[in-house]
């Protein structure tokens, strides 16, 4: 993917505004759960301070709407942050006017200045050009690092680059590199399993991906529709019936394309959605009026495995199950695992985000085997429709 990257920025002496992702979670007594966005960041911050950049920090937090929302302030980031990078941080209540100018004239090179909430302004998500050409007069370069936020035409992700000579940090670098070796110029054959709640969700999806393709599983729920679209009765199963013409446009578009589309040959079946109710194992055309199919059958994880030893490239995107509840987790644990071991022999490339799938890789324990998870939910499903991401555009040549 052509881009610019960070190693060909002017940056001695620039006063650098970094787009970060500090959407962080935050747990009932106000404090951060789970600092993994701000490690995300810290790469980019310190090769700045090492280029002798002063480092301003703009990042959106909740949905604020626009206006000042104090229990939405970013100022309680700074401690936490200047632990991480091993330096102090500090913070800017404004991010325009006077308060702004004053506090990035006063830094020095290396320095790290947090801005506000991006979003308590009222230009930043309908990326008023007047707020993004007073926010870019603050810098001499503009870093976008925070990939989850690219599918965003924000003021802050998009809008300065209009002003600003504008590249990848270091985070958005490897995220973007991944992602092409996946999909952009990925070794054949490519493999996609795509799994979750509903078909409505991932049209765009996956009518993009049997065009790239040469194998697409499709399991979970949405599945479901699939079969029925091919004539199987699904009993009480979670099923879009209204969707059954798009899945039959889906599958002949595959057909065209040659991309195969592996649906489950079993199901794991229970009349109850719970933990550990009774369930069995049967073919997808033998499911009880009264039975919900909640999992794939260990022999579609093992048609799945065939097709991992088969393929070069993995892309994976939600699970093949109801996997909070158990046994529902079998079918997307065991696949991961595979997935992960022909990974850790240097046989796959496998690739895999965007919503539950991060938590359902994580729960199989395959995270760490994966080439590459990417945490960013709606840019990493975007990103496979196909779309072009605001937020990329603005560092593309
Ligand atoms: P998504 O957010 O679209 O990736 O969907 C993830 C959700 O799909 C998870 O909460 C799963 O429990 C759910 N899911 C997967 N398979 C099934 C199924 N067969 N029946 C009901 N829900 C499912």
């Amino acid at each position: 993917m052509n881009f610019r990257r960070l190693e060909n920025a002017d940056l001695d002496n620039k006063t650098a505004l970094v787009r970060v992702d500090f959407n962080v979670p935050v747990g009932e007594g106000g404090g951060i759960t789970d600092d993994t966005r701000l490690r995300a960041a810290v790469p980019t911050i310190q090769a700045l301070q090492k280029a002798g950049a002063k480092v301003v920090l703009l990042s959106h937090f909740g949905r604020p709407k626009g206006e000042v929302n104090p229990a939405l302030s970013l100022g309680f980031l700074t401690e936490p942050l200047s632990a991480l990078i091993g330096a102090p941080v500090a913070f800017c209540s404004d991010l325009t006017g006077q308060a702004a100018r004053d506090a990035v004239n006063a830094m020095s090179p290396g320095d790290v200045l947090l801005m506000e909430n991006t979003r308590f302004l009222p230009g930043e998500t309908t990326n008023n050009p007047k707020l993004s050409s007073e926010v870019a007069t603050l810098g001499d370069v503009f870093i976008h690092d925070a990939f989850s936020a690219a599918h965003r035409a924000h003021m802050s992700s998009s809008g300065l680059a209009d002003h600003l000579p504008s590249f990848a940090g270091l985070a958005m670098e490897r995220e973007l590199d991944h992602l092409s070796q996946a999909l952009e110029h990925p070794k054949s054959p490519v493999m996609a399993v795509v799994g979750g709640a509903k078909v409505s969700t991932k049209i765009d999806l996956l009518q993009n991906l049997v065009s790239k393709l040469d194998i697409l599983v499709i399991g979970g729920g949405m599945a479901n529709t699939f079969l029925a679209a091919k004539g199987v009765n699904v009993g009480a199963s979670l099923c879009e019936h209204d969707l059954t013409d798009m899945a039959r446009k889906i599958m002949a578009a595959a057909a065209n394309a040659s991309c195969e589309i592996m649906l489950p040959i079993d199901v794991v079946v229970a009349k109850e959605f719970k933990a550990h109710p009774e369930s069995r194992v049967c073919t997808p055309d033998a499911v009880g009026s009264d039975e919900m199919i909640l999992d794939a059958g260990p022999e579609t994880v093992n048609a799945i495995a065939d097709a991992m030893d088969r393929a070069k490239t993995l892309i994976w995107n939600g699970p093949l199950g109801a996997f909070e509840l158990q046994p529902f987790d079998t079918a997307t644990v065991e696949a991961a695992l595979y997935g992960a071991k022909r990974t850790r022999k240097g046989k796959l490339v496998s690739v895999a985000g965007g919503g539950d799938t991060v938590a359902a890789l994580n729960h199989a324990g395959a995270s760490n085997d994966f080439t590459f998870i990417s945490t960013a939910g709606g840019a990493f499903l975007e990103w496979m429709e196909g779309k072009a991401l605001p937020g990329v555009k603005a560092i593309s040549d």
